[in-house]
């Protein structure tokens, strides 16, 4: 791994408080916005911040929340298992 751009403490002290409060403080070790996981050729990144329905979780490099993720995928596969 190359070494990242450091984000300023004040920046990674937030991420990390976020990360902490869900029980993940490792998600502070992931790059801090899209472009930088782009950069390290990543899957996830974690900015800390709220998503539409309000978790704090990694998101992914299509910039959705993986807590949205298996919510929307348990909804795909509950419907498709109604149809059948
Ligand atoms: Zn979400």
């Amino acid at each position: 791994m190359t070494h990242r751009e450091f984000e300023g403490w004040d920046e990674y002290n937030r991420r990390l408080t976020a990360a902490t409060s869900t029980g993940n403080p490792y998600w502070a070790q992931l790059p801090q916005s899209e472009r930088v996981m782009l950069d390290e050729g990543g899957k996830l990144f974690f900015t800390g911040k709220l998503c539409m329905r309000e978790h704090i979780s990694p998101r992914d490099a299509n910039r959705c929340c993986t807590q949205c993720n298996v919510i929307n995928m348990r909804a795909f596969y509950d419907r498709r298992a109604n149809v059948v």
